[in-house]
């Protein structure tokens, strides 16, 4: 068999151990959360505010979408014209200097071109009240995000190019395996590296909440190292939770905003999502499908690298070197957008789980209904958004419909 062949072989494999991995995986029962009880929760927000929040959003259309667009625009611009390999061949120097200073350009460019949208969805955001942040604590916020950005990139097409120069052959087989390793050593790692880079953590204070959250933890069986509260309130006004990390560096994050604003049922309720998620190992779940996403990805790069076309575009002859980064930059864009409506869908599922397992572990259906209503409002969020953007881009559930679903459990119990 040719090179190719166990490359197309491999694909199939991969793509037949993803289906696996997401049928097995995935939560595909979802509880009830009939219409009628999404209408009549709806009914109970406060309509001024749920005014305010589709106002909030119909702005937000106008500035995320066309950045979406720009943002794949300028993508297909560098990887499918020549534009992208004379960017950089603007730079000197022996491969690995074109490497890194080309990889740095094309992300530059693609990042200064939706600048103007990022800067004008923090005005709205300061508009409406959300953000508590000045211009200087925002662009030191995003100078930190492209530094994450630009050293994961490094590593990335350094690993990437290391391989196409050591296995001009192979280095597809190594690189899947290599991307997939690379997956699993950030679920660990962003947590303890990342993380604290955007905010400090502090362990939570003692006190009757702190006993109250790590009993639950107890009474669920979920081993728990610590519940971490994030000051979250020197760039937003928002309310959330969320929990990181496998293993050793798994723990449980509560804004302090959420501290502040919500009462401690309430943040129970929010507490008992966040076991739910470890409990039921949803960071591995993620954790395991991003891992053979990047596999796939690797090995369809290397079969997309013989399709002449794409390289005459590119105006490179071989994807594998260094002035074929805007090329790379097209893939991944295309890929990701594409990618990211099953994601959502994954995610749904997965929410709605550790929903479940919220209202199962408090038996606190109103003080869960409660809490959702409170983070919509307070978060500004639409709490009944169209279905066609729920479908494309909802990482959980729309409110209206966890309201419903702690409705149909409170009759159902
Ligand atoms: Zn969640």
């Amino acid at each position: 068999m040719t090179v190719r062949g166990w490359a197309w072989l491999t694909l199939i494999v991969l793509c037949g151990a993803l289906a696996v991995a997401v049928a097995l995986l995935v939560p595909w029962h979802r509880p009830p959360a009939p219409r009628a009880d999404q209408l009549a929760a709806l009914a109970t927000l406060p309509t001024d505010r749920v005014e305010q929040a589709r106002q909030l959003r119909g702005e937000l259309r106008w500035i995320t979408y066309p950045a979406m667009l720009v943002g794949l625009g300028v993508a297909l611009l560098l990887g499918l014209t020549p534009l992208g390999s004379w960017l950089v061949g603007l730079v000197p120097g022996p491969w690995l200097a074109k490497v890194l200073g080309g990889g740095l350009l094309v992300l530059l460019a693609a990042d200064l071109i939706t600048l103007p949208f990022a800067a004008w969805r923090h005005t709205v955001a300061v508009r409406y009240g959300l953000s508590t942040q000045g211009w200087g604590g925002w662009a030191v916020d995003l100078l930190k995000g492209y530094a994450v950005g630009a050293v994961l990139g490094a590593v990335a097409l350094l690993g990437f190019y290391g391989l196409t120069r050591l296995l001009p052959r192979w280095w597809w087989a190594v690189g899947a395996v290599g991307a997939a390793g690379l997956v699993v050593l950030l679920s660990f790692v962003f947590p303890v590296l990342v993380e604290p880079v955007f905010n400090k953590f502090t362990p939570m204070a003692d006190g009757p909440l702190r006993t109250e959250l790590m009993e639950l933890a107890r009474r669920d069986g979920v081993p728990v190292r610590d519940v971490l509260v994030a000051d979250a309130s020197r760039r937003t006004t928002s309310l959330n939770a969320y929990v990181s990390g496998i293993g050793p560096t798994r723990r449980i994050v509560v804004y302090d905003t959420l501290l502040r604003e919500a009462p401690q049922a309430e943040i129970v309720a929010v507490a008992a999502h966040e076991l739910g998620h470890a409990k039921r190992g949803d960071v591995v779940i993620g954790t395991v499908i991003g891992a053979l996403g990047a596999a796939i990805f690797v090995v369809g790069l290397y079969l997309l690298g013989a399709w002449s076309w794409l390289l005459h575009r590119a105006g490179v002859q071989s994807i594998a070197e260094p002035r074929a980064i805007g090329l790379l930059l097209a893939v991944a864009t295309v890929g990701g957008l594409l990618a990211g409506p099953a994601q959502a869908y994954v995610s749904r599922l997965l929410e709605a789980r550790a929903d479940e397992h919220a209202l199962e572990l408090t038996g606190d259906p109103a003080g869960f209904e409660q809490m959702q209503g409170r983070l919509s409002l307070v978060n500004l969020g639409d709490p009944d958004p169209p279905a066609w953007e729920q479908a494309l881009f909802g990482s959980h559930p729309t409110t209206v419909e966890r309201m419903a679903a702690a409705r149909a459990y409170a009759r159902d119990h």
